[in-house]
């Protein structure tokens, strides 16, 4: 059986770990023309689901590197309003060495790609498909083609396997935007961020819609190109934030990062000072889209994982580990004599309350009424 994934994002890429151990034919386009490309080092909260469904597709090797690449477990979950009086805090205990609970977006990526060099082709954006009596034909927007038994649509959120295959889905947008930065870790920002800064997940709240996460990025074994970091989002709508989607996705990454200076000016000053230390460079805005009902669909051949399915707000911190969670079902699925119907009602049935959970959330947080 031949299988092509359209997309190495983190569900693409660790489906064709799990299909490659089993020996089945596959590859992974992905329309980045390389895996340094675009801003994508964010951190992503591995919760136990998606480290079963890692331990149950990735060989050793694999597994080894997304260890060895993840970030030092957190123990710390709170919330504080903007004068930094802590409103709530969850304490976990601290996980062992080889726990994998939280990772950056790349470099996880860059370890699921390890010893994939040979079924990996970037530049390639997958365009359309035509489903033929043998297998599917897949055209890419450059003009080539290949053929497939089965094919992927593991393309994210804004999926154009989905679009063919379930044109009628409405992926909504939630109306709340992300300014997505950084604040290198160093020894003076170590100093001046509070204690659970350091320690967790924090979200910081005005009361009337300006939020800002904060969480640490401190690796076991940094990438290449950067160092450990506090990641940085602020959230709110456009109104909030003072700026209209024109202006927001026009903007310089400088520019992005004023308006989240401009935003906290009147916070705490010791947010004031994180946000001054940030790196201006590494800002980046996002929009927040989930689905309501997550679809079926009816092809036999044709199928999807991951955001391309059911695309969920990050409030329940869920979005990447339930496309783990789907990659190790279709692994199974696809070496062994499960049907893909099968799997359709499996991705449905787990996916459906995380997508209506993680929209409750994002409605409490964002205070956005959907
Ligand atoms: C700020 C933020 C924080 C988050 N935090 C968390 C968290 O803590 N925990 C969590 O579980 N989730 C989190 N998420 C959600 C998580 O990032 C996504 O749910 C997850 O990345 C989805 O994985 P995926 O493989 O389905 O898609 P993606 O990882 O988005 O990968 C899709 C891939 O497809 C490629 N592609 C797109 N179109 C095409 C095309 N036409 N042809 C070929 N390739 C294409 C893209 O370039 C990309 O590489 C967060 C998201 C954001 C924005």
């Amino acid at each position: 059986m031949k299988v092509a994934i359209m997309g190495a994002g983190i569900g693409g890429l660790a489906l064709a770990q799990g299909l490659l151990e089993a020996g089945v034919d596959v590859t992974v386009f992905e329309r980045d023309p390389s895996a340094q490309y675009r801003k994508q080092g964010y951190r992503i909260h591995i919760s136990p689901v998606g480290e079963q469904a890692l331990a149950a597709m990735l060989p050793d090797a694999v597994r080894r590197r997304v260890i060895a690449t993840a970030t030092q477990p957190g123990d710390l979950v709170a919330g504080f309003d903007a004068q930094l009086n802590q409103q709530f805090e969850q304490v976990y205990p601290v996980a062992g060495p080889d726990a994998v609970t939280s990772v950056d977006r790349y470099a996880f990526r860059r370890a699921l790609m390890t010893g994939l060099d040979d079924v990996l082709q970037f530049g390639k954006q997958f365009a359309s498909y035509v489903e033929t009596p043998d297998g599917v034909e897949i055209a890419f927007a450059d003009g080539t083609s290949a053929v497939a038994d089965v094919l992927v649509g593991a393309d994210g959120v804004g999926s154009r396997v989905r679009g063919q295959l379930v044109p009628e889905l409405d992926v909504l947008d939630i109306g709340v935007r992300c300014i997505y930065g950084k604040v290198p870790l160093t020894p003076a920002v170590r100093d001046v961020a509070p204690e659970a800064f350091l320690r967790g997940f924090c979200f910081v709240s005005d009361g009337s819609g300006l939020g800002a996460a904060f969480a640490p990025v401190v690796f076991r074994e940094p990438p290449a190109e950067y160092g450990d970091y506090l990641m940085a989002v602020l959230t709110g709508t456009n109104a909030v934030l003072g700026a209209s989607d024109e202006e927001l996705f026009a903007m310089s990454p400088a520019d992005l990062w004023a308006i989240v200076e401009r935003s906290v000016a009147d916070w705490h000053p010791t947010v004031r000072e994180l946000v001054d230390a940030g790196e201006p460079g590494a800002a980046f805005p996002i929009t927040l889209r989930t689905c309501i009902t997550v679809p079926s669909w009816s092809s036999l051949r044709v199928t999807l994982l991951g955001d391309a399915v059911h695309p969920m707000t990050p409030a329940a911190g869920a979005g990447a580990n339930t496309a783990l969670w789907d990659a190790a079902r279709l692994t199974r699925a696809l070496t062994s004599d499960q049907d893909l119907v099968t799997y359709q009602q499996e991705v449905i049935a787990n996916s459906q309350p995380i997508v209506t959970e993680s929209l409750h959330n994002a409605e409490r947080m964002f205070k956005v009424s959907v």
